[in-house]
């Protein structure tokens, strides 16, 4: 399929972490809302656009975001929420082509090339999707459309908020010719001064640039940026692969010094790693945990399950176990990062009800419903308890 002819999605939600903490809590909605890590050493994932104007982006430090705007709402993320969001959006990715390349929980492309005749137009395409996820999330999505991913991504990023617009070839050049060379995806802060130094502001000056002074500023990706910069973009969809391990660690404010809180961190993580396994279909093998001492010194520990589990009761017995022996083997165990992960999946496991029942407890499928509803650890399992009193 020569790549000009080809039918790209890309879809990004608006300020989701944000947007779903206002969607749960009406009475945050037309304020600033700021969700990301709170402690000193924090960093702002999302905000909502009421905290914009104030100057607040993501991947900001906290700190500094609380002295721009010192009345906004400051919310830890809630992952497993975000994630049972995520999963209800990719569905509908899933709906509409099998060729869905996630960028993010709440972003990807999709290549709609092959639904065109059963699905209708691009556009049709692209308000179905947004339709659809309104609908099932009540949240917003931002859709952008053309013939590669770099004018569908920019058709996107140009609508946003609530954006719905189509890049055509015909027009990416008129629509490109303006902007400053540093919105051109994958042009990054290295190649946007290289380019200030020889007078190359906007996309537009970048297309029409001598291609020789180009390379010399360059070197030889100058023949791509320009390329792009034209509007054309080779790059293919690439489906997800299959993922090799699912993991989660926390890095603390203040190094952690006893067992105990340890293991209730392992906990959190081991049932946030079994709900996606879950919601993946997914049953591993290998449980690894990674421990690092302040500084900067890292050990993983790892051992296998007797059969591929996606349990989080299974998981954090044998994390546990990896955990306490490698506390015993430390003078003074101190710890600046704990984190966890499965692996050694067994493939998707078939959507089969009766198989589903005799590899999961059922107590895990409550605990995920429960656990999506109210952030993740609110619910202890009684076992586990048991289990650390008897410590
Ligand atoms: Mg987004």
């Amino acid at each position: 399929m020569p790549p000009d002819e080809r039918s790209i999605i890309h879809v990004d939600m608006d300020a989701f972490y944000a947007s779903v903490e206002q969607l749960d809590h009406p009475e945050l909605r037309g304020l600033p809302v700021i969700v990301g890590g709170l402690g000193p050493r924090g960093v702002v994932s999302t905000c909502s656009y009421e905290a914009r104007p104030f100057g607040v982006r993501s991947a900001m430090p906290t700190a500094q975001a609380r002295r721009l705007c010192p009345d906004g709402i400051y919310l830890w993320p809630r992952m497993a929420r975000y994630e049972d969001a995520s999963a209800q959006v990719f569905e509908v990715f899933h709906e509409v082509t099998p060729m869905v390349e996630g960028l993010s929980l709440d972003e990807a492309f999709l290549d709609v090339t092959a639904s065109l005749r059963l699905l209708g137009s691009i556009e049709a395409i692209g308000r179905r999707i947004k339709d659809a996820i309104l609908e099932r999330t009540q949240l917003v999505a931002s859709v952008g459309m053309g013939p590669n991913k770099l004018l569908a991504k920019l058709a996107g990023e140009l609508s946003k908020p609530d954006g719905f617009r189509r890049i055509t070839a015909a027009h990416a050049a008129r629509e490109l010719a303006p902007l400053p060379v540093g919105r051109l995806w994958t042009v990054g802060k290295v190649t946007e001064e290289a380019l200030h130094r020889i007078g190359v502001r906007t996309i537009g000056e970048l297309a029409a640039c001598d291609t020789v002074r180009l390379t010399r500023a360059l070197g030889r990706q100058a023949s791509v940026i320009q390329a792009l910069a034209r509007g054309e973009d080779n790059r293919e969809v690439e489906p997800d692969q299959a993922e090799q391990s699912i993991g989660a660690e926390h890095t603390f404010d203040t190094d952690l010094a006893e067992l105990a809180m340890a293991e209730s961190w392992l906990l959190r993580h081991c049932e946030r790693i079994a709900a996606r396994a879950r919601q993946r279909g997914l049953t591993g093998r290998t449980v690894t945990v990674k421990l690092r001492e302040p500084p900067f010194v890292t050990y993983t520990r790892q051992a296998r399950l007797q059969v591929p589990s996606a349990s989080a009761s299974d998981i954090y017995d044998v994390a546990r176990r990896l955990l306490q022996g490698w506390w015993r083997s430390q003078r003074k165990p101190r710890l600046r990062l704990l984190g966890a992960s499965l692996s050694g999946f067994e493939g998707r496991r078939q959507q089969d009800l009766f198989e589903a029942t005799s590899s999961t407890p059922a107590s895990d499928d409550v605990q995920d419903r429960i656990n999506s509803r109210f952030g993740s650890g609110s619910l202890v399992r009684a076992g586990v308890l048991r289990t650390r009193e008897r410590d």
